[in-house]
């Protein structure tokens, strides 16, 4: 059976098990009542996993069969044993993934969409998935854009689909590692800290940290902060921080609706940080 039939199950239990450790041992503390947020997170995940189903899988699928049929993309034009080309496809994918998710912060028509992902007012394995449907529909393009392009194998395609997942959850999860262990970790992968950092609503955080798998695109961009202590970090955007905010109708409207200032709350106020009170080196992970 091919990786991909299974990636639906584990994807499924780590999401579990996760939910679980996060229980028992808490990264951030929330006072958002946890019930009802994760019921809004969940009911915002299900249409976008019926776009991805429908729309977003289909289309990369056609597109994967296509480029290898037609020995289209970039591994098709380089000489190199399958194996290499494996690894190249794999860290291609997600490096493109780095740039789209910085695309999804900087175009303001991407940002509506993506805002809806950050407006959760608390970070867990839940967040994860909660992702506006427009924004799963616009990520058709690019899939399709990027598997083309660099034509990978469909082996590859599955091997990252199912690590992307698992890393996705990963590091969204509100598990608490030592810190030891998540800094070694960290010398490859984004984990919980280092995301949660991108979940800031200090405007400068969120505008750092955009890596989903591997961490080094972020050092190799200069967009890693790693040095913000999770105790010091208010979760969500300022400008949606009102409990009316996030509810689950509101949450697939936003991006249709006329758009707030982002980065101040209610009361005018913008939240910042004292840098210098941090500690200096941004690629040290802040406890
Ligand atoms: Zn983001």
């Amino acid at each position: 059976m091919p990786l991909a039939n299974y990636t639906p199950f584990l994807v499924a239990g780590l999401f579990a098990v996760l939910f679980g450790i996060e229980r028992l041992s808490p990264l951030r503390d929330s006072r958002i009542e946890l019930f009802g947020r994760v019921l809004i997170n969940l009911a915002v995940s299900a249409l976008a996993f019926l776009v991805a189903l429908i729309v977003v899988r289909p289309c990369a699928t056609r597109s994967l069969e296509w480029t290898s049929q037609q020995s289209f993309g970039l591994l098709h034009l380089i000489p190199v044993p399958s194996w290499v080309g494996a690894i190249i496809g794999f860290l291609l994918l997600d490096l493109s993934f780095y740039y789209w998710h910085l695309l999804n912060h900087k175009i303001p028509l991407l940002w509506r969409f993506h805002n809806v992902h950050h407006t959760d007012p608390a970070l867990d394995v839940s967040t994860g998935f909660r992702f506006h449907f427009g924004e799963v529909l616009f990520s058709t393009i690019f899939r399709v854009a990027q598997v083309s392009l660099i034509g990978v194998s469909i082996g590859t395609f599955a091997a990252y689909e199912l690590i992307f997942q698992a890393n996705t959850l990963f590091h969204h999860s509100n598990v608490r590692l030592p810190i030891r262990l998540e800094r070694l970790l960290n010398l490859i992968l984004v984990t919980p800290r280092m995301h949660g950092i991108h979940h800031s609503q200090v405007r400068r955080e969120t505008d750092s940290n955009f890596g989903v798998v591997f961490c080094g695109w972020d050092r190799l961009h200069r967009t890693l902060g790693l040095n913000v202590p999770q105790s010091k970090i208010e979760i969500g955007i300022p400008g949606y921080s009102l409990p009316s905010d996030n509810r689950f109708f509101y949450s697939l409207v936003l991006p249709f609706c006329r758009q707030r200032d982002y980065w101040s709350k209610p009361g005018g106020i913008v939240p910042d940080r004292d840098a210098s009170r941090l500690t200096p080196n941004p690629a040290r992970l802040a406890e």
